[in-house]
């Protein structure tokens, strides 16, 4: 028998229907000799209506009682879906992430796993039963307190547990076919990826290709569980994510030994913001000083672009981009040292996109930034940052201009497919 772990994203799950026809679903792999258990996300939008009203309620909501409320969401889906997988008659339990032992730092919000003691999900298997788990939660042993896993986090509940109960495979369930070369909401002509690295997969999902959590991904590849990215809404074979042991073995098995394509596909980012450091002394230690303080606040710093100093004042301008959400904090502390640091003045700038090509094939082939910045050039958008690493190129662009720039990109890559990409659901929030 094998251990398959399912998940669910919020849009397969968003209402009564959907749930019933997960159900069916997840029945008809118990029914095919699988032992299942299922990683639940919130209805639909759900967590994002929390959110909201939490926000009615006090613009900075206490971490402790957001996780609290947040963590409400996955406990409706899961209960559900038990009922109606025991109204088919067959058992399933429910369990909330406390319960199905995910251990996490005591970070609200952000809380990492740092240990999973499936102890009942073992039990409930051995009994027979289909095991439900909310996604997205944890719990910490020192505070005793429930904590959430970031947005997006159900994925990572999937794979801790995928991985801790040693499963066959771990199936991602969500609104569109797999992973797709760009956001196919963004770039309709985007085209579905049968196989990826987990490395591409990575950097995709760190330059905002929602369609997987970055932390997922890293637990995937930490611990060699394998991805299966598909449609909850037919039977289709999704993308593949692996790592490079599986890659391999996979080619040799099935002889696709066709050359991998140079680029993987294109993310676009929208929830970052621009920070920037005016009038700074050019002198050695100030990037040191500035940055500190910017450690200090916890802050996600990405790009860091340092321009070269006026000769005439010997001032420098250092920018940097961050998730908005942590943008006034970061203000606040900068502004609270500026007389120590010795800048001029601080600008903040929400209205940034950035936009980013993913591929491991720029490791052996020049070119690529050349081609990127000359289609940007002649869709006429401007570029205000660039920051590279072996496999990716980034850029900031205007915000407003960054959905074009992906889908220009995506064409001069000879990366737009034949037909449109389909959405199943879900309301891209
Ligand atoms: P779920 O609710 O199932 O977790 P998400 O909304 O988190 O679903 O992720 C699925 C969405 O990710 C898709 O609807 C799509 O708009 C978006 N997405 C972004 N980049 C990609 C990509 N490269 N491939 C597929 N989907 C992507
Ligand atoms: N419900 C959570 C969110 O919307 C977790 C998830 O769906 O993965 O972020
Ligand atoms: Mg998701």
């Amino acid at each position: 028998m094998s251990l398959i772990v399912q998940k669910y994203g919020g849009s397969s799950v968003a209402d009564a229907e959907s749930i019933k026809r997960v159900a069916k679903r997840v029945v008809e792999t118990r029914k095919a000799g699988n032992e299942v258990v299922v990683a639940v996300s919130a209805m639909g939008d759900t967590t994002d209506e929390l959110l909201d009203l939490a926000h009615d309620v006090t613009p900075i909501p206490a971490p402790r009682e957001l996780d609290m409320l947040l963590t409400a969401g996955e406990r409706i889906s899961m209960a559900l879906l038990a009922m109606a997988i025991k109204s088919m008659g067959y058992d399933a339990r429910s369990f909330t992430g406390s319960q199905a032992g995910m251990i996490t730092d005591a970070q609200h919000g952000a809380a990492r796993i740092v240990d999973v003691t499936p102890g009942r999900i073992r039990d409930a298997l051995d009994d027979g039963a289909i095991a439900i788990v909310a996604g997205f939660q944890g719990f910490n042993r020192d505070t005793k307190d429930i904590t959430t896993l970031g947005r997006g986090g159900s994925d990572t509940t999937a794979v801790a547990l995928a991985a801790a109960l040693g499963a066959e495979i771990c199936e991602i369930y969500t609104d569109v076919d797999g992973v797709f070369t760009a956001d196919p909401r963004i770039v309709p002509n985007a085209r579905k990826i049968d196989r990826i690295s987990s490395e591409e997969m990575l950097e995709l999902a760190a330059a905002g290709a929602k369609v997987l959590y970055i932390r997922a991904v890293e637990y995937a590849r930490r611990h060699g569980v394998i991805l299966h990215v598909r449609s909850s809404f037919n039977n289709n074979e999704g993308t593949l994510v692996l790592n490079e042991n599986a890659a391999e073995a996979a080619k040799q098995e099935d002889g696709s030994a066709v050359e991998a394509p140079i680029i993987a596909g294109v993310a676009t980012d929208l929830s970052e913001a621009k920070i920037t450091v005016v009038g700074v002394p050019d002198v050695p230690g100030k990037a040191a000083q500035i940055f500190k303080i910017v450690a200090k606040t916890d802050a996600n710093v990405d790009m860091i672009v340092q321009n070269v100093s006026a000769a005439a004042t010997g001032l420098t301008d250092i920018s940097f981009t961050l998730p908005k959400s942590e943008g006034q904090r970061v203000l606040t502390a900068l502004k609270a040292e500026q007389g120590d640091v010795g800048f001029q003045s601080l600008q903040y700038d929400d209205q940034i996109g950035k936009l980013a090509l993913v591929g491991a094939g720029m490791r052996t082939n020049s070119g690529v930034s050349a081609k990127l910045f000359e289609a940007l050039y002649e869709a006429g958008i401007n570029i205000e940052m660039i920051s590279t690493s072996e496999i990716r190129i980034s850029v900031v662009t205007r915000a407003d201009s960054v959905n074009e720039a992906a889908r220009v990109v995506h064409r001069a890559f000879g990366l737009d497919g034949e037909g449109t990409a389909i959405v199943y659901a879900g309301t891209g929030r």
